[in-house]
């Protein structure tokens, strides 16, 4: 008989935790290059579920999908002075095509401002050409000196949204609705609470005016990046020269903005909602969102069993369930459960020759344990009430992971009070926005500045307020914490 070996407790080790749960889950395996994974069909249907709700959400919006190479010639890079400095340390360069050496090096991309917007300076012409709102779905690669599944690896999966505007307000509106459309995904969708804000000149993006960003809280209390919206002024439109005739007939560059999520969301629904038990999903991009696990001991029995599995399962498809059923041979029940449980599956319908005979089924819910979570459901109620049952638990995971989230975020006074919390939560704190103070907090703390939240309370006026560091004139007050 085989056996579920479980994984590690959270509270005995948080990272092999973690590890144990994308590998047992069947989420990715490790690649021969180190820093490179594998993602498998269950960890990549949980993407693409990810992918289609950015996406209708991004077309709905006027966005429309392109590809652009993967190589970028290295001159490209380098004319954007701060984007190179940033990627340089990072950056995969191909030297060698077709057997001999190539005249200039080649980059593997990190990302494409740099494509895009020699695109963009022969494609936009007069105001008429503008906004251009272009989105990719790509690969992209980085080089990862510690890397780890799904948060941190050398080659990753994302989206990369690009656009040109004829004004500065309409590249900052674009780059706040951006961010509102990752807020929504994560909380609605991945059930992922977040914290809208804006990130400090110290970790916004090389080559940035401004980087807005989601940050959440993972189930240690550490932060993890969402995704993140970059509004880029005129610097990339001035390296680029992208520039529009408009409608006064004066030549004037345009306004860019970028902006990505990746399949790093993937480490962050792990790391919200995984219990000791493994992976739990939030219904709406669970793969298989109800699981049937047929229980039988005679082949008479199997047969009427297996055939009202096929009836509910079918029921249940009819009004849009992701269904599975486990007809795996030789596995106990018990086994199957377990499994299933590992794998996050949101509901799981257990099917004995009892149930057939009182046509219904029982269900039972992963984030409920035990008998609280179980409940009888006639067959002929299955298509009304395993939907609102779905609809329940998704919002069910989102109730606990801000409850958690909240009871962990602490308003701190001073420096001293962001040490003592340091580690068990987050430290929301006035900060001079300044590289040498965040220097000094990562140095003595390992804390880094997540974000200046955007719903600043407006109660607090950065008026007279000093840094709880050095003691300067604050800008405002900003959220510290460990961070993936
Ligand atoms: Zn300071």
């Amino acid at each position: 008989m085989a056996e579920n070996k479980g994984v590690t407790p959270r509270s005995e080790d948080y990272s092999r935790w973690y590890t144990d749960v994308v590998q047992k889950a069947d989420l990715a395996d490790y690649a021969p290059v180190r820093g490179c994974m594998i993602i498998k069909p269950y960890g990549y249907e949980l993407w693409e579920n990810i992918k289609s709700a950015l996406d209708c959400r991004f077309k709905a919006t006027g966005h429309r999908n392109a590809y652009f190479p993967l190589f970028i010639p290295m001159s490209y890079i380098e004319k954007e002075a701060e984007h190179v400095e940033g990627f340089k340390p990072e950056l995969a360069v191909v030297t060698h095509g077709g057997g001999s050496e190539l005249d200039e090096p080649l980059v593997v991309r990190p990302t494409s401002e740099t494509l895009f917007g020699e695109a963009y300076a022969k494609w936009i012409q007069s105001y008429r050409d503008l906004p251009m709102l272009i989105n990719q779905w790509a690969n992209v690669v980085r080089w990862e000196m510690r890397p780890r599944l799904f948060l941190r690896t050398t080659e990753f999966l994302w989206q990369e949204g690009h656009t040109a505007h004829a004004t500065r307000d309409e590249a900052v509106d674009e780059t706040l609705k951006i961010l509102d459309i990752y807020a929504e995904v994560s909380e609605k969708v991945c059930a992922v609470p977040v914290i809208k804000g804006r990130k400090s000149p110290q970790e916004k993006f090389a080559g940035a005016d401004d980087t807005y960003t989601i940050e959440s809280m993972m189930g240690n209390t550490w932060a993890l990046q969402g995704a993140t919206s970059h509004f880029l002024g005129q610097n990339f439109a001035k390296a680029f020269d992208i520039t529009f005739l408009d409608e006064s007939n004066e030549l004037q560059h345009v306004w860019t903005t970028s902006w990505g999520m990746t399949t790093r969301t993937v480490g962050a629904i792990i790391m919200t909602h995984g219990d000791d038990k493994g992976l739990r999903l939030p219904p709406a991009i669970a793969p298989i969102q109800a699981v049937i696990v047929p229980i039988w001991k005679t082949d008479e029995q199997r047969d009427s069993v297996f055939e009202f599995a096929n009836q509910v399962k079918s029921q249940l498809e009819a009004v849009g369930i992701r269904m599975h059923i486990d007809e795996r041979d030789g596995l106990s029940p018990g086994f199957k459960f377990n499994d299933w449980e590992m794998r996050g599956v949101p509901v799981r319908l257990e099917i004995g020759p009892r149930d057939v005979e009182g046509q219904s089924v029982m269900a039972g819910r992963r984030d409920v344990p035990g008998k609280e979570g179980k409940q009888i459901i006639p067959v002929a109620e299955l298509a009304a009430r395993i939907p609102a049952l779905l609809e329940e638990i998704q919002e069910a995971l989102l109730r606990e992971a801000t409850e958690f989230r909240d009871s962990n975020l602490h308003e701190v006074n001073s420096y001293d009070e962001l040490k003592a919390i340091v580690g068990t939560g987050w430290g929301l704190m006035w900060h001079c926005a300044t590289p040498e103070c965040e220097d000094k907090i990562k140095e003595e703390t390992k804390a880094t500045c997540r974000c200046f939240p955007l719903d600043q309370n407006p109660e607090w006026s950065p008026e007279g307020a000093k840094c709880a560091v050095c003691g300067e004139p604050a800008f405002g007050k900003a959220y510290f914490a460990r961070a993936y």
